[in-house]
């Protein structure tokens, strides 16, 4: 039986067998307690070995990270913390592991972690966090599925760039060393797998699209991949993107979508997660002791997710946006880092002052000016904005980005020429707006970034098991 479910048992002296690892082992003079933990909770459950239950020689080999099977009667727990125990009377010792186990019990840094991935998983801080990102999968299938949506899988093969930036892995079963070449000396790709060039996908938005324009309400969770070089606590080359994509949604209910089905997933982790939540909100406390009184968040890990599933999301355009940077403190004072003008792609830090200091909120910013984003977003009648909605969040900043899609054929063909794609390589896409083309809306959510909101994680390598970023693929 999983450690979770005994722990829930009443005590009636029943034969149990406990699987697990061992976290601690304590020692008295005539009796051993020993902390078990097999992941299905945070929680350990103690074995208890008086002496002369157990030989000598086997409980030598239990100690700090070895594996183990204790079998004996479930008993009412003396200590304080647990209501049941194990009264050890026959331990098997599967694997042991020696005192060079690099995760015993002490304070370890998260630099010190990751470069221990493949053993991370072992201790409570990142035990809760992958459960807690297993709930959150869940809860999307559960979400969209309870709403009519269907999961469509998108390739991850592509052959088009769905941002129409480069930043993409080439996928090739070329010989590096001597790829075929053209007369002129460029690399030949009519030779190559596929017979064309082609990559890992950026976003599953362009095929979700085509699903969508048929079976209505479809979403796509998959891998996607960004060979970005930006080193920081919010990027990953290797990433996993929630894209609904909705026929008849226009940007107003696509901003509803959005929260809604964010304020659900947050709330489903409340619900099924206490534990864990509970947990990493300590860890967050204890962390938080270090910074100065200004540093430290307003809220605790709960409040702040509870205050972001009880509370409406501001809606602003961003012209509306440009003018309260404008009026803004840091700005008159000449504190942001980046100038504030009509026209700028957002910094981080003008998105962190609307969320975090003027509006205390998550906020949902629209209309962009249509040339810092994706030529597929539906312009609007000024002809200078396009119909955007990107979703910031405290901490995180983006953690949607989103849009209605252009559906008039003629407006989409012009823009695709302008931004410098070949019509041609995306003519499956165009043809969606010949044939029975219709409104519709949908966004991207970055699932690691709401796994880094929902656990109060600081650094996005931390919240997916095997992170893959730039001169980092270990594991
Ligand atoms: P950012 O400005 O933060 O780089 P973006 O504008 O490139 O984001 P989109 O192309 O709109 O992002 O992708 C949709 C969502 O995917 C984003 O809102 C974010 O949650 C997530 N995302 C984008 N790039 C990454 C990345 N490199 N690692 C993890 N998540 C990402
Ligand atoms: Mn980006």
């Amino acid at each position: 039986m999983q450690i979770k479910e005994l722990l829930k048992q009443s005590p009636s002296e029943q034969e149990v067998t406990v699987k697990g690892w061992v976290r601690t082992k304590r020692g008295q003079a005539a009796v051993t307690f020993i902390a078990i933990n097999d992941g299905s909770t945070i929680h350990n459950i103690q074995a208890v070995a008086e002496g002369g239950a157990i030989d000598e020689e086997t409980l030598k080999l239990v100690s700090t990270g070895a594996c183990v099977a204790v079998t004996g009667k479930l008993i009412a727990s003396m200590g304080s913390g647990q209501a049941v125990e194990v009264k050890a009377e026959k331990i098997v010792v599967y694997g042991t592991a020696d005192e060079t186990f690099p995760m015993q019990p002490k304070k370890h840094s998260m630099e010190f972690l990751r470069e221990k991935a493949h053993l991370r998983f072992r201790t409570n801080t990142f035990g809760a966090i992958f459960r807690i990102r297993h709930a959150l999968a869940y809860a999307v299938h559960k979400y969209y599925n309870d709403n009519g949506f269907f999961y469509l899988h998108t390739p991850i093969i592509t052959a088009s760039d769905a941002e129409g930036a480069g930043e993409m892995f080439h996928v090739t079963n070329f010989d590096m060393e001597k790829p075929p070449r053209a007369e002129d000396g460029s690399i030949d790709y009519s030779q190559d797998f596929f017979g064309r060039q082609t990559s890992l996908t950026v976003s599953g938005q362009l095929e979700g699209e085509l699903g969508a324009l048929a079976l209505s309400k479809i979403y796509t969770f998959g891998p996607t991949f960004r060979a970005e070089n930006s080193n920081t606590t919010r990027h990953l080359a290797e990433f996993w993107m929630i894209e609904p994509e909705v026929a008849f949604y226009e940007l107003e209910d696509n901003m509803a979508l959005a929260e809604d089905f964010v304020q659900y997933v947050i709330k489903y982790a409340l619900e099924n997660c206490a534990e864990d939540l509970a947990f990493l909100e300590k860890r967050l406390l204890e962390e938080e002791k270090s910074k100065p009184q200004n540093e430290r968040s307003e809220l605790s890990l709960l409040e702040k997710l509870k205050f972001v599933v009880d509370n409406k999301f501001e809606r602003l355009t961003y012209t509306e946006a440009i003018e309260i940077l404008l009026r803004s403190k840091p700005h008159k004072e000449k504190k942001f880092q980046y100038p504030v003008e009509w026209g700028i792609d957002l910094q981080s830090e003008h998105e962190r002052y609307l969320v975090e200091k003027h509006f205390k909120k998550p906020v949902i910013l629209t209309n962009y000016p249509k040339d810092i984003k994706a030529f597929y977003m539906k312009q609007d009648a000024d002809g200078k904005t396009v119909r955007a909605m990107d979703v910031l969040f405290p901490g995180i900043g983006e953690i949607i980005g989103g849009s209605q899609r252009e559906d008039d054929y003629e407006k989409l063909l012009a823009r695709t020429k302008e931004v410098g794609i070949d019509p041609e390589n995306i003519w499956w896409y165009l043809e969606t707006r010949k044939f029975g083309s219709a409104p519709h809306s949908g966004f991207g959510l970055g699932f690691e970034r709401l796994v880094l909101f929902v656990t109060g994680m600081t650094n996005i390598r931390d919240v997916i098991p095997f992170p893959r970023t730039p001169k980092s693929a270990e594991f």
